[in-house]
């Protein structure tokens, strides 16, 4: 007993100064430091399976997958070995000008479970710089071929690519986006899909997917300049999971088509099963010209992202030498061995364990734990894409208003839910769930009862 108020005594000083040090030197991402400032942080230590466990020993279950890129959860030892056995030959290596055997194994294993007619990969670190990545490409290739008012970029209202400065261009949410507006290159925004709130002021179905309507006016407005659509396919994720009506993507790949310009999806966010499928493109039968990959690429363990693109555009950059066709992009990083052997060992796990064949049992699980809310009167909408969930709190059901920002009620619900054992992170007033796809149906079941109660806790104070 003694012992163990000694080593309990132990975790609480070293918490402290870990925590006393993250205070006086960190400054954390989209993080109100002043706010965090005056909090004791959960300072994670360890991971085990799905769960997190922080330097006080308290194990939450990881409910938004490390920032949605946790895929079969923590310490997986047949990712652990890849990275080792990897670590035991070469830790980095460039790709510029020399090829490395893990990231030709890893772009192999991509191509393989790709959306059909994807065949190149250009790797690079981060979600954004997947996106950068794409834009200019997108923009190089039209130049190349001679189309050269094609400069220009269409997006969707609501829509997050990342937070360098091309990616924040094609952006779309007003919170996060609108300081850096002057920074920005001008991008044509389309409204948004967004059937809970319609811009439009309509209701699904009977407005006929106006809001599609809405993208094909602008590249009417923009005959002939627009290079490329950007969108995330499916699901706008950072602005609260908003889920596109049945049929939306397939029309966004007819009016690229029908305009001459390139579709590029954004699947950091929807890739590697988080939807259901292995890439949300797949439930429209829709085919990109340029598909960006990043978090769960290397199980959420590594950062790596990738671009993938066709061999069309590709051919566009052939040529010799003095003709300067080259792309002219790269990062210290790009294919990092390490990163790659992740990559690799993740996407041979999805498919030796059948991680796909699962996951309707796994979402009717969540789905079944989150139901108590259906008809709860501080709850909105609750929108779901395979294990992506977001859960929309409203001061009043049958209004919609919202709760006021400075309320944080999406902050609320996840101060309950890290008393009651898991982690969330929410976006505003939405509370999202993005568990890794290997929580089992009984883990699934107890991050939705932990919501729930969290959420009553919450809004019962508000
Ligand atoms: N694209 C989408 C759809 C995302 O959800 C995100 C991150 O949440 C990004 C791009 C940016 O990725 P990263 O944070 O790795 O730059």
């Amino acid at each position: 007993m003694a012992q163990d108020t000694d080593a309990t005594a132990a975790a609480r000083a070293r918490h402290e100064r870990l925590a006393a040090a993250d205070h006086r030197h960190l400054w954390h991402p989209f993080t109100q430091m002043q706010e965090w400032l005056a909090e004791d942080p959960i300072v994670v230590d360890s991971g085990d399976g799905v769960f997190l466990v922080d330097t006080l020993g308290r194990r939450s279950l990881d409910g938004v997958s490390s920032l949605w890129c946790n895929v079969h959860g923590h310490r997986v030892p047949e990712i652990d070995a890849a990275i080792v056995a990897q670590l035991g030959r070469i830790a980095h290596t460039t790709l510029l000008g020399l090829a490395s055997t893990a990231s030709i194994e890893c772009a192999e294993e991509l191509i393989r479970i790709a959306p059909a007619g994807l065949t190149r990969v250009f790797f690079s670190d981060a979600g954004a710089t997947a996106a950068e990545i794409a834009i200019k490409m997108a923009y190089q290739h039209f130049q190349l071929r001679g189309d050269v008012e094609r400069k220009e970029f269409v997006a969707i209202r609501g829509g997050y690519h990342g937070d360098t400065i091309g990616s924040v261009s094609v952006g779309g949410i007003d919170l996060f986006h609108r300081t850096f507006k002057p920074l920005l290159f001008p991008v044509r925004h389309a409204p948004q899909p967004h059937c809970y709130r319609c811009p439009l002021g309509k209701a699904w179905p009977d407005c006929a997917m106006a809001c599609a309507d809405e993208v094909e006016k602008v590249f009417e407005a923009h005959a002939g300049k627009v290079a490329a659509l950007v969108i995330e396919p499916l699901v706008q994720g950072a602005d609260g999971m908003i889920v596109q009506p049945e049929g939306y993507l397939r029309r966004m790949r007819e009016i690229c088509d029908r305009h001459g310009a390139l579709l590029v999806c954004d699947e950091v966010a929807t890739g590697f099963g988080r939807t259901g499928t292995m890439f949300a493109v797949e439930q429209e039968g829709v085919r990109p010209d340029i598909l960006t990959v990043g978090k769960g690429l290397t199980g959420g363990y590594l950062p790596l992202a990738a671009t993938l693109t066709t061999e069309e555009v590709f051919a566009s950059f052939l040529g010799p030498f003095e003709s300067r066709r080259t792309f002219f992009h790269g990062h210290t990083f790009t294919g990092n061995p390490l990163a790659c052997a992740a990559a690799t060992a993740s996407m041979r796990l999805l498919r030796d364990r059948r991680i796909l064949e699962g996951l309707p049992a796994k979402e009717a699980a969540l789905a079944r734990a989150l139901e108590p809310l259906a008809a709860h009167p501080h709850v909105g909408e609750i929108r779901r894409r395979g294990l992506m969930v977001g859960i929309e709190l409203v001061r009043e059901r049958g209004t919609k208003e919202e709760y006021a920002f400075e309320l944080r009620a999406g902050h609320q619900v996840t101060l309950e839910a890290r008393r009651r054992g898991a982690i969330l992170r929410p976006l505003g007033n939405v509370v999202v769930l993005m568990p890794p796809l290997a929580m089992t149906e009984a883990q699934l079941g107890d991050l939705g009862r932990i919501t729930v109660a969290s959420i009553e806790a919450a809004v019962a104070r508000l």
